[in-house]
């Protein structure tokens, strides 16, 4: 009876850790089940007397192995001889330690562990001859399939499933140059395909960077695959199910997460203007006063000045045909002659000049008139080089079916788990 259920559970054990492992003895997994091995950073924590602690305030390291018993000869071997792996000076307080004692009534420690980060440590082993070296915990990712209908905004339909805000982030960033997040409507659907990192199995560290998604926005479809064009430099970037780039020469707007409060419109009537025409040339987009403003594309900074109506402003020369114009700005954070990159804060949300209300007046201008940028067809980035076209389509295309058969329902499981390495392409 009793060997019946070991054996279920060497089954159960074995379709739950992979293929590389399913050619081993059964026997001996059995005896992994009837004893398991308390595992962390490579010692089977059994047979040892284990004291976890952080660095507290005052303490050092010397102080630390003394309270352990380690004499002083070893204590002076390892910050004289190791400093390369391990620097006993640069212990930080908060940081987490492990002391591994031996097991008999003298308890003196056999090995230091310290925490560098969440994923790796230094080991010092302080039996006979004194070592220092590195180690890495295991790390995992899970895959994770999720999906939404906006009903108010994204992070709230993000947030409600318990998804990473990282993973909102990211979205934004994927479509900051095909989509007005500000702009969703009712009804919008999402689906995303991403891993999360666990160390240790166990321990939640993070999203990764997304890996495909797609939008529907406005009754459009918007994918959006990673692809990591050059290895050797390990640049990715996303493109469509056609190949295109997802980037484009310029940012939709120059704020994120704001709304439009005014759009560029030649005919605009105010009312304390008597209802005369006062053409708007600008787009303004509402945000909470100190709201960081982004350059919508490189260029170079030609004016960062303050006058009458315009307020503090910025204008960016970007090429020859080019140039935008940020206005009301509460202050600047670039001067004339700087070279900025898209993406960069050039300023924060204001209200000098004339201005009802905390936007930046966003201007456009094209050959030195200015334009609605709503309604310019812009310059698109770089598209993937015709030499990676074919394998990028033939990539794309189980991730692009994965992507389409999930329904949109409220929170999807886990898929499939795999060790080590996140998804990449050679
Ligand atoms: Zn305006």
């Amino acid at each position: 009876m009793q060997k019946i259920c070991l054996i279920i559970l060497a089954c159960l054990f074995l379709s739950s850790c992979g293929d590389e492992k399913k050619g081993k003895d059964t026997v001996e997994k059995v005896e992994v089940i009837e004893k398991p091995i308390v595992e962390a950073y490579g010692f089977n924590l059994e047979d040892f007397v284990v004291l976890k602690d952080t660095v507290r305030n005052g303490d050092s390291f010397g102080d630390l192995m003394i309270k352990n018993k380690v004499d002083y000869q070893k204590i002076f071997k390892i910050s004289t001889e190791f400093k390369d792996t391990f620097d006993v000076r640069k212990i930080k307080i908060g940081k987490p330690y492990a002391i591994l004692k031996s097991k008999d009534t003298s308890e003196i420690a056999q090995y230091f562990i310290y925490e560098d980060d969440r994923i790796n440590y230094t080991v010092v082993d302080l039996r006979d001859s004194v070592i220092a070296y590195h180690g890495k915990k295991n790390v995992k990712y899970v895959e994770r399939v999720a999906s939404g209908v906006i009903n108010s905004n994204l992070s709230t339909a993000i947030n409600e499933q318990g998804i990473d805000y990282m993973v909102t982030n990211n979205l934004s960033e994927i479509y900051a140059w095909s989509i007005d997040f500000f702009r969703l409507q009712k009804g919008d659907k999402f689906k995303v395909l991403y891993k999360e990192k666990y160390i240790n199995d166990s321990i939640y560290a993070g999203a990764e960077p997304i890996e495909a998604a797609f939008f529907e926005h406005n009754g459009e479809s918007f994918y959006a695959f990673s692809y990591e064009t050059d290895s050797v430099n390990n640049i990715s970037e996303y493109y469509n199910e056609q190949a295109k780039n997802l980037r484009r020469a310029f940012l939709k707007a120059p704020v994120e997460f704001s709304r439009i409060s005014s759009r560029y419109n030649l005919n605009r009537r105010i009312a304390y203007y008597g209802y005369k025409v006062r053409p708007h040339k600008g787009t303004d987009y509402a945000a909470p006063i100190g709201t960081p403003i982004l350059a919508t594309a490189n260029g170079t900074v030609i004016e960062s000045t303050r006058r009458g109506g315009n307020g503090k402003y910025v204008k960016i020369e970007h090429n020859s045909t080019y140039s935008t114009q940020y206005l009301h700005m509460k202050n600047q954070n670039v001067k004339k002659g700087q070279y900025v990159k898209q993406g960069d804060v050039i300023g924060w949300i204001g209200m000098t000049g004339n201005t009802g209300g905390p936007h930046v007046c966003y201007r456009f201008w094209k050959n030195g008139k200015q334009v609605d940028p709503l309604r310019e067809k812009l310059p698109v980035a770089e598209p993937i080089v015709d030499s990676l076209r074919g394998r990028y389509l033939e990539f794309i295309s189980p991730i692009k079916a994965k992507l389409d058969s999930v329904p949109y329902i409220e929170v999807k499981i886990q898929e499939e788990v795999k060790e080590e390495q996140p998804l990449t392409l050679k």
